[in-house]
């Protein structure tokens, strides 16, 4: 019987790879990558991850300002065509056809819903969507002759994307005001837009605010912006409560980017990729991006120079535009409206059921607010000591991943339901929070200790359960199982509470020893 050699054959067979190019250091060491050789022991080992997660395939993920909605199977479909993932971003434009017709069909479908002349699909981001939308503004100042303009106005509502953008992009900040209703202070917008009038670029504003409501002065805000020679940036990250509805575009905006993996519906969290297309009025068009090897990306490409580029591939993540393109083409525009008007109600139905236990921070005109809602914690803190980071924390032993914490304001929680979730989950989610509420009171009348309670101690691992002693102040049954629904499906944290200021300070990784990687750097 004849033995196949394997490592001869290998021999055997010549490098196609050039020895210059080989890689020499050593790769993926972790012994994870070289743990599972079959699929049966790879797919235990990706459930045993996912297992681990509060993920949307649990329960509502309620992060306000990042649109957590359902990402449908049917939309993610293309995505594994051979034909979609398997180009490469340079292929003769002869042999991508169907990539062209796609983007093609992207970006009008993007400028009907926003209004814009036109969109550049190459920022793989929202953030980067700002930074390529501030250097056309820069640009347009300058072939204009006016190059000096260098002054961004930004609220102090902002996310923190926006002033990064700006000073990436070579402006100076300047901050506004915000009045006691969350809106833009449109006496502060005046003073300092006519302050800085000769050196005027842009304002950055999101609408409707970060602070969920619709800004009733956003006309009037791009009207002050404009008169002292500047360019409004709308930061389009809560596009989800105007699609079908408003387009940005005639408020008064020049350049808004739609955070696709937001909005239109493709899947993030965990740092997968996204895409941040920009959508800017007909006199910008001519400096969006376009790409030194490959034609046609800004066919309107002003013969003076675009901003060039800001991402390697000439469409950016292009593939999961698939998701997008077919989000919109199945919601049609009966169902994008209709989405919307059922997100804005969901905020609002989870803002009127949670007010009696929890201030709603603002509202608009009617007590209503946009697509989002602001709990304030802050007066709780002071009379209980308990913090956003407990009721956060709490949460997961409620079986609910915490909605965004501190942003816009510090100290409160945003959360945002979106349109994907039903009225059994949003009172699910709402039920959690007010037993909560009643888990704080306890603190409030002295029935329950201040630092060793239900909430500091949270979340409650398993670990804690099978501990010998329990000399906690509560029962093992209001810590772990808080609410009846959870009884035949509980989530169990694979962690308990964690020092993040000590861990931030103190950067060590607890899987493989230290020296292992100080052995790599070395390399
Ligand atoms: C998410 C978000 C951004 C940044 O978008 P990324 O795609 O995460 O870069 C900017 N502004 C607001 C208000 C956001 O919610």
């Amino acid at each position: 019987m004849q033995v196949i050699d394997i490592p001869g054959l290998d021999a055997e067979v010549e490098e196609c790879i050039p020895a210059a190019l080989q890689r020499q250091g050593s790769v993926l060491a972790h012994p994870v990558f070289s743990m599972y050789h079959s699929e049966t022991e790879m797919m235990r080992y990706m459930r045993w991850l996912a297992r681990r997660d509060i993920a949307l395939d649990r329960a509502m993920i309620p992060l306000g300002s990042c649109t957590m909605k359902l990402n449908a199977a049917t939309a993610l479909a293309a995505l594994s065509y051979r034909e979609f993932n398997s180009m490469h971003p340079f292929a003769p434009l002869e042999q991508a056809q169907g990539y062209q017709q796609l983007f093609e069909e992207l970006e009008d479908m993007l400028c009907d819903l926003t209004g814009f002349h036109a969109f550049s699909l190459q920022p793989n981001a929202g953030s980067q969507g700002e930074y390529t939308g501030l250097l056309v503004i820069r640009k347009y100042h300058e072939t204009r002759g006016e190059g000096r303009r260098d002054v961004c106005l930004i609220p102090a509502s902002a996310h923190g994307t926006n002033p990064a953008s700006a000073v990436m992009a070579g402006l100076k900040v300047v901050v506004i005001d915000c009045d006691a209703c969350g809106n833009v202070d449109l006496a502060d917008l005046r003073a300092k837009a006519a302050q800085h009038a000769r050196n005027l670029a842009a304002l950055m504003i999101t609408y409707p605010s970060t602070h969920g409501v619709f800004e009733e002065g956003i006309r009037e805000v791009c009207a002050i912006v404009h008169e002292h020679g500047g360019q409004v940036y709308l930061d389009g990250a809560n596009m989800n409560a105007l699609v079908g509805i408003c387009r940005p575009a005639e408020i008064g905006a020049d350049v808004m980017h739609v955070n696709l993996h937001k909005t239109f519906s493709i899947p993030h969290g965990g740092g997968g990729p996204g895409m941040g297309p920009i959508g800017v009025q007909l006199h910008l068009a001519p400096y969006l991006p376009d790409h030194p090897c490959v034609d046609g990306v800004n066919p309107a490409a002003s013969p003076a120079g675009t901003i060039g580029t800001v991402a390697a591939a000439p469409w950016g993540s292009a593939s999961i535009l698939t998701i997008a393109w077919a989000y919109i083409f199945m919601m049609g525009a009966h169902g994008l409206r209709r989405a919307t008007q059922v997100a804005i109600l969901n905020a609002n139905y989870v803002a009127r059921r949670l007010a009696p236990h929890f201030p709603v921070l603002y509202t608009g005109r009617n007590s209503m607010v946009a697509h989002e809602c602001i709990i304030d914690l802050r007066p709780l803190k002071e009379a209980t000591g308990v913090s956003v980071e407990d009721v956060a924390k709490r949460l997961i032993d409620y079986g609910f991943h915490a909605p965004t914490v501190s942003f816009p304001v510090a100290g409160t929680l945003m959360i945002e339901p979106t349109e994907s979730e039903n009225k059994r989950e949003l009172d699910r989610f709402c039920t959690a929070l007010i037993n909560i509420r009643r888990e704080i009171a306890a603190i409030e009348s002295g029935a329950a200790p201040a630092s060793n309670n239900l909430l500091k101690n949270a979340p409650h691992t398993h670990r804690l359960l099978l501990q010998e002693e329990w000399n906690l102040p509560y029962g093992k049954r209001e810590a772990f199982y808080p609410m009846p629904g959870i009884r035949d499906d509980k989530y169990w944290p694979p962690v308990g509470r964690i020092d993040n200021v000590h861990g931030d300070k103190q950067l060590f990784c607890g899987c493989v020893p230290m020296e292992e990687y100080g052995q790599v750097a070395e390399q």
